[in-house]
């Protein structure tokens, strides 16, 4: 069990392949992001729903951070969408 537990994800923006902006790695895994902590509180983030998804790059592990839905997830191995 760990970080890379679950199988790897490739991710879209709208369509086009989204890569990682450090290593150009195409499968990352993701998690979800609390904003409502600490110093976020303070900037009243409500409108982000309080929580963002941090797509992490399997090959390097940069995170990267999204709000909204533009981002989409799909499974690497079935090519089923994964959210
Ligand atoms: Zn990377």
């Amino acid at each position: 069990m760990g970080f890379f537990d679950r199988p790897p994800y490739v991710a879209t923006i709208n369509g086009e392949v989204f890569r990682c902006v450090v290593c150009q790695g195409g499968l990352f895994t993701s998690r979800s992001i609390k904003l409502n902590t600490g110093g976020m509180e303070f900037l009243d983030l409500a409108w982000a729903n309080k929580s963002s998804l941090g797509v992490i790059c399997t090959n390097c592990g940069y995170v990267h951070e999204f709000l909204g839905d533009a981002l989409q997830l799909w499974d690497s191995e079935s090519g089923a969408r994964a959210s």
